[in-house]
């Protein structure tokens, strides 16, 4: 993928980083400033990039909402509690 203007850092460069950037692992400031400011010149790559920063958000906010196994069992419980009153009320009532 190419927007096909010249850039200092080729977009392939950019985007085998981009998993890292995200993570704030590149760990050289340099070149981590190389890739942002290509992030602004280069709309292709930006757009890759904030792609993966949403699916990076979604897939952590999908995580914390089954976080606490205190409320998944709760959860769990109301579910079946709301059963056995389901299999009361289809009882027969003799
Ligand atoms: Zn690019």
């Amino acid at each position: 993928m190419s927007c096909g203007n010249h850039h200092e850092t080729p977009c392939r460069d950019v985007l085998t980083a981009l998993f890292i950037y995200l993570d704030n692992e590149v760990g050289d400031e340099s070149r981590s400033q190389a890739i942002a400011i290509h992030l602004e010149e280069c709309g292709p790559c930006q757009e890759e990039f904030t792609h993966e920063e949403r699916v990076r958000v979604a897939i952590s906010s999908a995580c914390k909402e089954e976080a606490p196994p205190e409320l998944r069992a709760r959860v769990m419980q109301t579910f079946t509690e709301f059963r056995l009153t389901l299999t009361e009320i289809d009882l027969p009532n003799n």
